[in-house]
């Protein structure tokens, strides 16, 4: 059996103690309300049963709920923070005792009166909701001074009667107190298995967000170095220091672009965790996206060409008010292009255009690729989502290219539509608005613990 860590359940005990005192203020003041308007109403039952007696019990039952409107004024009062549980059990027993009175005036051991002490019962149980030592105070006095009457003041000749009345009244109170003692432990282990759930969900968070960090400082420490192996070689390959022989060359060739690679996994993960810490904003200024689609498939031309892929671009001119982040852009078509090129095989083709759209910018990148089955098209973006992740894939990846493609256009409040059919190609179609027209809502992740439950009792 698991057991929970002292700490933890002293700190949810205490948490109970405090939710259970809130609530218990309102459940004392609803009992006293409902108190305040049927004691009195009630009056119109003693002119029908006991109408001699009506005027006597009309004062009686007003001067209770009297005292019961006191009681609820000193409730709403600081000072009786510490005493509320007396409150409650005050407040039921006047009510408890005028019910006594009344039962004396009313033949004593015979009188029907009897029920008013099963209602008061009722009331506490219920509507109060008293627990277990609450109930056995106040519903024992009231039975107790009910039975010291008959002891004191009654000749008992009607034993059916006493028998009867006795029978009802004590299974009330019995009633009264296991009904408070299973509402109590029933009470309090549902808000403890809520208590521990929101711990659970809040070291959960805390246990995300140290990943998110260490992510995003690992990956900072890895691109440090990388971006000082990529500078000399992209001498190299320039030929800053001489012409290279051309096997050399070629390895060179092979270092860079795998380099290249490397960066971009780990650009990715730092935005990724970026988006996580919610520190992703968008810089967005009137941009051209020409040059900015045109320098992407440059990049990636040497690789197209090593790979035996045909890769054309279409670049038609945007309006100049499409307000977009153009780092951004960049990783958008960045990402959809390396994906072409991954999943098409040597002789294929791939092409990127950019168009104006409606009311904004379309950026298309289409490919002669594996494509993907219409039953993984809607996984795709989602994070780490690869169509084939088994350890014997034959395309490397690590499925957050397209989650973070996703997330980049919803910040400029745009969309991706891809189409797609297996051994024919795909067609990932990026629409940015002229504007952004900001993020829609964010859903919260899968795997992010869900938002903190409230822990009030129900009340
Ligand atoms: P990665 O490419 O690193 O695996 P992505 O998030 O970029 O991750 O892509 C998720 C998955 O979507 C890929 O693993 C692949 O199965 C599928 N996919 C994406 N682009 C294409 C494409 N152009 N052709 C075929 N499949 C694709």
């Amino acid at each position: 059996m698991r057991r929970r860590s002292p700490e933890l359940s002293i700190e949810a005990l205490r948490a109970y103690s405090r939710e259970a005192a809130k609530v218990s203020l309102r459940r004392l003041q609803h009992g006293l309300l409902l108190g305040i308007v049927i004691v009195p109403a009630f009056g119109l039952l003693d002119l029908l049963a006991v109408p001699e007696r009506a005027s006597l019990f009309v004062k009686l039952r007003l001067a209770v709920a009297l005292c019961l409107g006191v009681i609820f004024w000193a409730s709403t009062r600081p000072w009786t923070k510490r005493i509320r549980s007396v409150l409650r059990i005050v407040a039921i027993v006047i009510a408890g005792m005028m019910v006594n009175v009344m039962i004396r005036y009313t033949g004593g051991y015979e009188s029907a009166y009897y029920a008013g002490l099963s209602l008061v019962f009722l009331v506490a149980t219920v509507i109060v909701r008293f627990n277990v030592r609450e109930s056995a105070i106040a519903c024992g006095a009231c039975y107790l001074v009910y039975l010291g009457g008959i002891a004191a003041f009654d000749d008992v000749e009607n034993f059916r009667a006493l028998a009867n009345n006795n029978f009802f009244l004590l299974s009330s109170l019995i009633v009264a107190l296991v009904g408070s003692y299973l509402s109590e432990s029933l009470e309090r282990r549902e808000f403890l298995a809520r208590f521990h759930l929101f711990s659970a969900n809040r070291k959960l968070r805390e246990l995300d967000q140290m990943k998110s960090q260490f992510f995003a400082s690992v990956s900072h420490e890895l691109r440090t170095p990388l971006t000082l192996l990529l500078a000399p070689t992209e001498s190299l390959l320039a030929e800053e220091a001489g012409r290279l022989p051309a096997p050399s060359r070629r390895f060179v060739e092979i270092i860079h672009a795998n380099a290249l690679k490397l960066l971009k996994q780990i650009n990715d993960l730092l935005d990724l965790a970026r988006l996580d810490a919610r520190r992703m904003a968008l810089t967005a200024a009137p941009t051209d996206l020409g040059p900015i689609v045109t320098g992407v498939v440059r990049t990636a031309e040497p690789l197209a060409r090593q790979r035996g892929i045909d890769l054309r671009s279409t670049i038609e001119r945007t309006a100049e008010s499409v307000v977009v982040d153009g780092e951004k852009v960049e990783k958008i078509v960045l990402n959809l292009l390396s994906n072409a090129l991954k999943f098409t095989p040597p002789g294929g083709r791939v092409e990127v255009s950019l168009r104006q759209a409606a009311s904004g910018a379309r950026i298309v990148v289409q490919d002669t690729g594996i494509g993907i089955a219409r039953k993984d098209l809607d996984r795709i973006f989602d994070r780490f989502a690869q169509v084939d992740s088994s350890i014997t894939r034959r395309y490397p990846g690590s499925g957050i290219g397209l989650a973070l493609v996703k997330e980049m256009v919803d910040l400029h409040g745009g969309w991706v539509d891809v189409e797609s059919q297996p051994g024919v190609g795909s067609r990932f179609s990026v629409t940015l608005p002229a504007t952004p027209a900001g993020p829609p809502a964010r859903q919260p992740r899968p795997d992010a613990p869900a938002a903190a439950p409230s822990l009030g009792l129900v009340d």
